[in-house]
């Protein structure tokens, strides 16, 4: 690849396109005449107040976002909405449902813990996450103040293929490892939120898309961080953002817009996942690990059923300029993570090693 760049399917951090890191690059000097770096820039500039507004702006435009939900560019990483969350939308009964359909759900549904009266609406733990639970309106307590999901597992590599009917129960959905994948309709959630380092930004901001009559219901004792209301207010100004990483994530969704949008990425997504898992189908070594109908076109997980050959393939990679496709350390196995960025080249390349591994055994 260009600049001897390696096939890299990281699981996060992860590779950003190409021509977003040419032009960062090619800006990082002296950003746009400004004779400053975004990396200098104070934060109440009228330059940087554009990059802002500017990033929200392409964001609202790919996602297709309501007028009624804010846009918040957020620290603290996926880990603190994990927290947020309840803290934030725990407002009348303190009760929240979670389905929990991997790692990520079921480290939200602990912490939330702390904080409530929350239950398990269903989960998929009893077979190792390797399915989406398919719940109905009843699965949930009528009285619930949110119900939870993960859209897209990334440890597992499974993913939503419906949106749960949660009736008038707002639905809060992590899609830290999905977003800008595939069209959502935001309308159908409370809150959508995601952390950046996955398919949008390098590590620094959690994206928050939250229906603002779900804002102002922290209690008065919740740190003033910690409260949606204060960075609702101020139009997430109300302390130094990440400013870096909202610049990168507006980059990227410029970069976006100008191939098609979501739709278009979309089509690349489904056609790089399917023949990952095409090869992986068709060799005799290899084995998805997740129900064929659920699984994830961002997380591609896959074994050999035997832990020496896992690690020979992974070096055998390594050797071919394929790097991070060992399984996450709690699961094993193989993981190659094929978000936005990862070109289809490094798709092929990958498939190249699979054919030449499963011809050699
Ligand atoms: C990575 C990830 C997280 C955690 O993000 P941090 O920023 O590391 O706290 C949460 N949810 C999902 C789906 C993730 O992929």
């Amino acid at each position: 690849m260009k600049y001897d760049r390696v096939y890299n399917f990281s699981a996060g951090p992860s590779m950003l396109p190409l021509e977003v890191l040419e032009k960062v690059q090619k800006d990082l000097l002296n950003y746009n005449g400004t004779g400053e770096s975004v990396m200098e820039m104070s934060h109440r500039s009228a330059e940087y107040q554009q990059i802002i507004d500017d990033a929200e702006a392409n964001l609202r435009k790919l996602m297709n976002i309501p007028d009624n939900y804010k846009v918040l560019f957020l620290q603290g990483g996926g880990t603190l909405q994990f927290s947020m969350v309840p803290m934030n939308l725990l407002r009348n009964s303190h009760k929240a449902d979670y389905i929990v359909s991997g790692n990520w759900s079921k480290k939200a549904y602990q912490e939330a813990c702390k904080f409530g009266d929350i239950k398990v609406a269903a989960t998929s733990e009893d077979k190792n996450y390797t399915y989406v639970p398919k719940v109905t309106k009843d699965a949930f307590r009528p009285d619930a103040d949110y119900v939870y999901i993960c859209y897209n597992e990334t440890v597992h590599g499974n993913k939503f293929t419906y949106v749960p009917d949660t009736g008038d129960i707002p639905l809060v959905a992590d899609l830290s490892s999905c977003i800008l994948s595939e069209e959502v309709d935001v309308s159908k959630f409370g809150v959508i939120w995601a952390g950046a380092q996955k398919n949008v930004a390098p590590a620094g901001v959690t994206i928050v898309i939250i229906r603002d009559d779900l804002i102002g219901f922290a209690d008065e004792k919740c740190p003033v961080y910690l409260n949606y209301k204060s960075h609702a207010d101020k139009d997430s100004m109300y302390n130094t953002p990440p400013c870096w990483s909202i610049y990168v994530a507006g980059e990227v969704f410029k970069y976006l817009l100008s191939i098609g949008g979501v739709a278009k990425m979309h089509e690349i997504d489904v056609r790089k996942a399917g023949k990952l898992y095409d090869a992986i189908d068709a060799s005799k070594t290899f084995h998805g690990t997740v129900e064929k109908e659920d699984r994830s076109i961002m997380n591609i997980c896959f074994v050999t059923g035997d832990a020496d050959k896992d690690k020979e393939f992974v070096a055998i990679c390594k050797e071919n300029k394929i790097i991070n496709v060992k399984g996450h350390r709690s699961v094993g196995g193989l993981r190659a993570s094929t978000y936005n960025a990862v070109p289809e080249e490094a798709v092929d390349a990958l498939i190249e090693q699979i054919k030449k591994y499963d011809a050699a055994q």
